[in-house]
Protein backbone atom coordinates (compact mmCIF):
# COMPACT_ATOMS: atom_id res chain seq x y z
CA UNK A 1 0.00 0.00 0.00
CA UNK A 2 0.76 3.41 -0.86
CA UNK A 3 1.72 6.31 1.80
CA UNK A 4 -0.86 8.88 1.08
CA UNK A 5 1.05 12.36 0.16
CA UNK A 6 -1.18 13.75 3.11
CA UNK A 7 0.50 15.36 5.72
CA UNK A 8 -2.52 14.06 8.53
CA UNK A 9 -1.90 10.32 7.35
CA UNK A 10 1.98 11.16 8.55
CA UNK A 11 0.62 13.45 11.94
CA UNK A 12 -1.52 9.83 12.61
CA UNK A 13 1.29 7.88 11.73
CA UNK A 14 2.66 9.16 15.12
CA UNK A 15 -0.24 8.51 17.42
CA UNK A 16 -0.58 5.40 19.47
CA UNK A 17 -2.94 2.75 18.22
CA UNK A 18 -4.47 2.51 21.70
CA UNK A 19 -7.73 4.02 23.32
CA UNK A 20 -6.70 3.99 27.40
CA UNK A 21 -5.11 1.57 28.01
CA UNK A 22 -6.91 -1.05 25.94
CA UNK A 23 -6.23 -1.28 22.01
CA UNK A 24 -9.55 -0.65 20.73
CA UNK A 25 -8.27 -4.30 18.43
CA UNK A 26 -7.40 -6.19 21.16
CA UNK A 27 -9.55 -8.61 20.07
CA UNK A 28 -7.98 -8.93 16.73
CA UNK A 29 -8.74 -8.25 13.14
CA UNK A 30 -9.59 -10.12 10.17
CA UNK A 31 -8.06 -9.55 7.08
CA UNK A 32 -7.03 -11.33 3.71
CA UNK A 33 -5.47 -10.20 0.57
CA UNK A 34 -8.08 -11.05 -2.21
CA UNK A 35 -5.01 -10.08 -4.93
CA UNK A 36 -7.15 -6.92 -6.52
CA UNK A 37 -4.05 -4.77 -6.10
CA UNK A 38 -5.54 -1.35 -5.03
CA UNK A 39 -3.05 -0.64 -2.86
CA UNK A 40 -0.41 -0.89 -5.31
CA UNK A 41 -1.98 1.55 -7.25
CA UNK A 42 -4.85 4.35 -7.48
CA UNK A 43 -3.99 8.36 -6.01
CA UNK A 44 -0.40 8.80 -5.49
CA UNK A 45 1.50 7.96 -2.84
CA UNK A 46 4.96 7.08 -1.53
CA UNK A 47 6.37 3.51 -1.05
CA UNK A 48 9.71 4.07 0.69
CA UNK A 49 12.62 2.09 0.39
CA UNK A 50 15.92 1.64 2.73
CA UNK A 51 19.05 1.27 0.81
CA UNK A 52 19.17 -2.32 2.30
CA UNK A 53 15.63 -2.97 0.86
CA UNK A 54 16.61 -0.86 -2.78
CA UNK A 55 19.93 -3.26 -2.81
CA UNK A 56 17.71 -6.02 -2.18
CA UNK A 57 15.43 -5.45 -4.91
CA UNK A 58 18.21 -4.42 -7.28
CA UNK A 59 19.69 -7.84 -6.77
CA UNK A 60 16.36 -9.83 -7.18
CA UNK A 61 16.25 -7.89 -10.39
CA UNK A 62 20.02 -8.89 -11.66
CA UNK A 63 21.03 -5.65 -11.59
CA UNK A 64 25.00 -5.74 -11.85
CA UNK A 65 25.01 -2.05 -10.28
CA UNK A 66 23.36 -3.31 -7.03
CA UNK A 67 21.19 -0.21 -7.32
CA UNK A 68 17.83 1.11 -9.09
CA UNK A 69 17.60 3.70 -11.93
CA UNK A 70 15.51 6.19 -11.93
CA UNK A 71 12.49 4.42 -13.78
CA UNK A 72 12.44 2.60 -10.82
CA UNK A 73 13.55 4.55 -7.82
CA UNK A 74 12.98 8.89 -6.85
CA UNK A 75 14.60 10.40 -4.03
CA UNK A 76 12.25 12.35 -1.96
CA UNK A 77 14.21 14.74 0.58
CA UNK A 78 16.65 12.23 2.71
CA UNK A 79 13.88 9.54 1.60
CA UNK A 80 13.60 7.18 -1.48
CA UNK A 81 10.37 5.89 -3.13
CA UNK A 82 9.58 3.39 -5.56
CA UNK A 83 8.54 5.38 -8.76
CA UNK A 84 4.94 4.97 -9.74
CA UNK A 85 3.45 5.10 -13.51
CA UNK A 86 1.23 7.89 -14.56
CA UNK A 87 -1.84 6.17 -14.09
CA UNK A 88 -0.58 5.40 -10.50
CA UNK A 89 0.39 2.00 -10.47
CA UNK A 90 3.45 1.01 -8.55
CA UNK A 91 5.81 0.36 -11.39
CA UNK A 92 6.37 -3.10 -10.03
CA UNK A 93 2.82 -3.74 -9.89
CA UNK A 94 2.20 -6.54 -13.44
CA UNK A 95 -0.72 -6.38 -15.02
CA UNK A 96 0.01 -9.21 -17.38
CA UNK A 97 -2.04 -11.77 -15.88
CA UNK A 98 -5.83 -12.44 -14.27
CA UNK A 99 -4.50 -10.75 -11.62
CA UNK A 100 -2.59 -7.87 -10.61
CA UNK A 101 0.69 -9.30 -8.86
CA UNK A 102 3.82 -8.01 -7.33
CA UNK A 103 6.40 -8.41 -9.65
CA UNK A 104 8.87 -7.88 -6.73
CA UNK A 105 7.19 -10.39 -4.49
CA UNK A 106 9.59 -12.14 -2.30
CA UNK A 107 11.83 -8.54 -2.06
CA UNK A 108 9.12 -5.85 -1.47
CA UNK A 109 9.87 -3.18 0.85
CA UNK A 110 8.45 -3.81 4.44
CA UNK A 111 5.94 -0.69 4.14
CA UNK A 112 4.08 -3.35 1.38
CA UNK A 113 4.84 -6.57 3.69
CA UNK A 114 3.40 -5.01 6.97
CA UNK A 115 0.33 -3.49 5.17
CA UNK A 116 -2.66 -3.22 6.55
CA UNK A 117 -1.08 -3.50 10.18
CA UNK A 118 0.55 -0.16 10.09
CA UNK A 119 0.12 2.24 13.04
CA UNK A 120 -1.75 5.33 10.87
CA UNK A 121 -4.61 2.66 10.55
CA UNK A 122 -4.35 1.13 13.97
CA UNK A 123 -4.82 4.48 15.45
CA UNK A 124 -8.76 4.18 15.69
CA UNK A 125 -11.51 1.97 14.23
CA UNK A 126 -12.50 5.15 11.51
CA UNK A 127 -9.19 4.81 10.22
CA UNK A 128 -9.59 1.13 9.80
CA UNK A 129 -13.07 1.12 8.31
CA UNK A 130 -11.57 3.97 6.03
CA UNK A 131 -9.20 1.74 4.72
CA UNK A 132 -11.13 -1.19 4.02
CA UNK A 133 -13.21 1.24 1.31
CA UNK A 134 -9.80 0.62 -0.62
CA UNK A 135 -8.89 -2.66 0.56
CA UNK A 136 -11.66 -5.33 0.41
CA UNK A 137 -9.25 -7.75 2.13
CA UNK A 138 -10.12 -5.73 5.31
CA UNK A 139 -12.35 -7.39 7.56
CA UNK A 140 -13.04 -10.58 6.14
CA UNK A 141 -11.06 -13.75 6.37
CA UNK A 142 -8.28 -14.90 8.39
CA UNK A 143 -8.74 -14.18 11.72
CA UNK A 144 -5.28 -12.43 13.44
CA UNK A 145 -4.47 -11.87 16.72
CA UNK A 146 -3.30 -8.95 18.89
CA UNK A 147 -0.02 -10.60 18.81
CA UNK A 148 -0.25 -11.19 14.80
CA UNK A 149 -1.10 -7.00 14.53
CA UNK A 150 1.41 -5.51 17.11
CA UNK A 151 4.33 -7.93 15.51
CA UNK A 152 4.10 -5.93 12.37
CA UNK A 153 2.67 -2.55 13.21
CA UNK A 154 6.32 -2.76 15.38
CA UNK A 155 8.40 -4.19 13.30
CA UNK A 156 11.70 -1.62 11.76
CA UNK A 157 12.59 -3.94 9.10
CA UNK A 158 12.49 -7.49 7.47
S1 LIG B 1 -7.03 -6.96 -0.92
FE1 LIG B 1 -6.05 -5.18 0.05
S2 LIG B 1 -3.92 -5.83 0.41
FE2 LIG B 1 -4.79 -7.25 -1.09
S3 LIG B 1 -4.22 -6.40 -3.10
FE3 LIG B 1 -6.29 -5.62 -2.57
S4 LIG B 1 -5.93 -3.64 -1.58
FE4 LIG B 1 -3.96 -4.76 -1.57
Amino acid sequence: MKRNRARRAEKSARKSPSVGKEKWYAEGLKFTCTLCGNCCSGDPGYVWATKEEIRRIAKFLGRTDGWLGKEHLRRVGLRYSLTEIPDGDCIFLARDGDHPRCSIYPVRPLQCRTWPFWSEMLASEANWTHAGKKCPGINVGKHHSLDEIEAPRKQKKW
